[in-house]
């Protein structure tokens, strides 16, 4: 193989349920020389990587790195330059909070050959398992994805004002530690305390919980329910689907609905 051959394809693997990845990232694995992963793809999707490719792990833990965003850049580089076909592997989609576009950039820069696979974001993938529709006709005629997380380290910077609409819902990633801050400000913003939301931990995978009830009892709510990361915090009025449209049943479900209790305030 000569250098010109190498490749680097930034690939989303989905929210985990390994049935969820793409024809052509299924294809791009079984093609790989090299698989480069994060902590969000499941182990169920590693499983699909097949025997002799080489794994290298580079996932991220909630404030510190395994291995600093320019060392993954620098090693999706030079693997390129040795000529192999690269796998980044992305937990959702590669350009939804993943950092993929900044791996792009970095390749783009050197010259290097690189495409984008796009997976299922948690967004579509958590609030489809969950039974709640992002858009219904006469519920919401729009959705917002946003990071709960800010530079910064809270929440302050994002302009929840121009994303709060009874009409909208809100889909927010990486939230569970800013929760407290985050439902303040949509309140402040002028939400309704009784908008339906819901907490998704472990998406589309056998241990899936889902805890539905009101955007004002939702920190309180995740605290006494001990919600864990990775969980998809979503507000908005489709949320109160939650309950007919239910249908997933995982292995290992919790479900919980704090709704038409107080408990959850009280924590
Ligand atoms: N690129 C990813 C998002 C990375 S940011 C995507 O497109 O989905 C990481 C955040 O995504 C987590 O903090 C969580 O909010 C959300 N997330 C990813 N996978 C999830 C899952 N299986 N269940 C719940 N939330 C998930």
């Amino acid at each position: 193989m000569t250098n010109s051959d190498g490749l680097v394809s930034l690939v989303g693997a989905g929210p985990g349920d390994p049935e969820l990845l793409t024809v052509k990232a299924l294809r791009r694995l079984r093609e790989a020389d090299v698989v480069v992963y994060d902590r969000l793809v499941s182990d169920a999707v590693m499983e699909l990587v097949p025997h002799g490719v080489t794994r290298i792990y580079v996932g991220k833990a909630r404030g510190h790195h395994h291995l600093p965003q320019e060392e993954i850049n620098r090693l999706l580089l030079n693997m390129a330059r040795g000529g192999y076909r690269v796998v980044r592997l992305k937990g959702g989609d590669p350009f939804i909070f993943g950092r993929g576009s900044e791996e792009a950039a970095v390749l783009a820069r050197h010259g290097m050959a690189f495409e984008v696979v796009p997976g299922i974001t948690a967004a579509t993938a958590c609030s489809a398992y969950a039974g709640i529709p992002l858009t219904h006709r006469g519920l919401a005629r729009g959705v917002s994805f946003v990071t709960g997380q800010c530079r910064a380290g809270g929440s302050g910077d994002m302009d929840w004002e121009r994303l709060v609409h009874a009409d909208t819902t809100l889909v927010i990633y990486m939230g569970l530690q800013n929760l407290d801050d985050i439902v303040w400000r949509l309140l402040e913003a002028g939400l309704e305390p009784a908008t339906p939301a819901a907490l998704i931990e472990n998406g589309t995978q056998d241990g899936q919980r889902r805890l539905v009830t009101t955007v004002a009892r939702l920190p309180a709510a995740a605290v006494q329910e001990a919600v864990r990361a990775p969980a998809l915090a979503i507000v908005g009025r489709v949320v109160s689907l939650a309950g007919s449209l239910d249908w997933f049943r995982p292995a290992r479900a919790t479900d919980t609905d704090t709704r038409d209790r107080d408990h959850a305030l009280q924590a």
